[in-house]
């Protein structure tokens, strides 16, 4: 899963950046409004770590142009402890929750886990389709009543399609989900890392569409 973290401040960027990814998220990392605005136009973020107080655009102003332009990626925002009105004007300007500066890495990653889950319209931690679902918390993936670990990437890959299971997504769509800038992307690395999938939770698993994408059964 690919966040965007928005923070201008190099200490605390640089510390969540490596904790992130320690904790299996692809991390991209940009340091003030503008960016992170272009950042958010190209897509593919499941989720936004999102700081007020910027450089060159401010966050709400971030925050208010991506939700009037209909994307709806879920935004934590990270906000000092005496900034209330910022903290609920972002609330009003569709920010999906809050959390005060200086916070525990694992509450992060524990809200972190509460916005997706609530865009992916599920009150318990496991999002996907009746044969195949995905437990958030523990990153293991469901299928016929029984647990499988999954990697990153793998995990990546299977909460992108099941988002919306049924629909295809492209090789260009699934890339953009699973890995971050800078990250080398082999020409193949789609099609090896569904083969693994394949070879964990069966051939019918996720199928093939010639010449279009990838899709899991409706
Ligand atoms: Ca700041």
């Amino acid at each position: 899963m690919r966040v965007l973290l928005v923070e201008d401040d190099e200490m605390i960027g640089r510390s969540l950046k490596q904790a992130l990814e320690g904790a299996g998220w692809s991390a991209d990392w940009v340091r003030d409004g503008e960016l992170a605005q272009s950042a958010l136009g190209d897509g593919g973020y499941t989720c936004v770590l999102l700081d007020l107080g910027l450089p060159k655009q401010d966050g709400t102003e971030v925050l208010r142009r991506a939700r009037e332009r209909g994307d709806a990626t879920p935004v934590l925002v990270l906000t000092a402890r005496d900034g209330l009105d910022d903290r609920i004007h972002s609330l009003d300007l569709g920010a999906d929750d809050y959390l005060l500066k200086p916070f525990e890495f694992r509450e992060l990653l524990a809200r972190m886990r509460a916005v997706v889950r609530r865009r992916d319209g599920a009150a318990h931690s496991l999002v996907g389709s009746g044969a195949l679902q995905l437990d958030l918390t523990t990153r293991e993936v469901v299928a016929n009543g029984e647990r499988e670990a999954l990697t990153a990437r793998e995990f990546a890959l299977l909460h992108a399609l099941l988002e919306r299971p049924g629909a295809i997504l492209s090789r260009e769509q699934l890339e953009n989900r699973i890995y971050g800038w800078g990250e080398e992307v082999t020409s193949n690395a789609i099609d090896v890392l569904i083969h693994g999938m394949r070879r964990k939770l069966g051939a019918d698993s996720i199928r093939n569409v010639r010449g279009l994408g990838w899709r899991v059964a409706a």
